[in-house]
């Protein structure tokens, strides 16, 4: 399996993104409704488009939830593709869907692709909560594949946010401070939003596009 890390870098490139990295599965990640043990998993992202990160001042738009929804999908399916890639390689693999939020009021997916993504090196944990990535910022949404494929992992992501406070002060609900992300603040926030006519979404966008990757 010594080249099964070109493999896959080939084919998420083929699917369109050169975002993409390795890990190890850290102790104590939690993986909700799988029993079966993954140790190592692939994540993968897609930028975020700039046009449609423009359109958003201090709420969601229209254009940024058909987008948000778009890219989920590009995730989904790219990620399906990588885990029949792997299963004909003979090895387990599991999609994380992109999107599918499980505890609502911990805003939590079947597993926290952000922590995936800093244990492979993709960008550190910014104050927002967001992988920070060095080039695109926040502006970049992930997706997982768990695995017992064999791969050397990448080194952990180090980069720290320094001064900035972009999103500290873009954030609508006033939910991140230098100690984190008030999460009860957030969540009421993007209830609010939800309630936009034609959102319908928890969705926000905010601190997304403020973490433009120029800190
Ligand atoms: S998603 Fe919106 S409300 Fe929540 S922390 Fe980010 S900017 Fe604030
Ligand atoms: S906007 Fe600045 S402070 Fe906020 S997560 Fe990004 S780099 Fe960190």
């Amino acid at each position: 399996m010594s080249d099964s890390r070109a493999r896959i870098t080939g084919l998420l490139e083929a699917q369109g993104t050169k975002i993409v990295g390795f890990c190890a599965v850290p102790d104590n990640t939690q993986v909700i409704e799988v029993t079966e043990t993954f140790p190592r998993a692939i994540v993968f992202g897609f930028p975020l488009s700039r046009a449609v990160l423009e359109t958003i001042e201090d709420r969601p738009t229209l254009l940024y939830k058909h987008h948000y929804k778009t890219v989920n999908w590009m995730l989904d399916q790219t990620a399906f593709r990588l885990a029949r890639f792997i299963e004909e390689l003979g090895k387990r693999a599991l999609a994380v869907p992109a999107s599918q939020t499980v505890d609502r009021e911990q805003q939590k997916g079947h597993v926290s692709h952000k922590y995936l993504a800093a244990a492979a090196g993709l960008g550190h944990i910014g104050r927002s909560g967001l992988v920070v990535h060095p080039e695109c910022g926040a502006r970049v949404r992930y997706a997982s594949v768990l695995t017992d494929l064999e791969f050397a992992p990448d080194a952990r992501a180090t980069g720290t946010c320094g001064d900035c406070q972009k999103c500290v002060r873009a954030c609508p609900a006033q939910a991140i401070t230098d100690t984190g992300v008030d999460l009860a603040r957030c969540l009421a926030k993007l209830k609010e939003f939800s309630k936009i006519r034609g959102i319908g979404q928890y969705i926000c966008g905010v601190c997304v596009k403020a973490c433009d990757g120029r800190h």
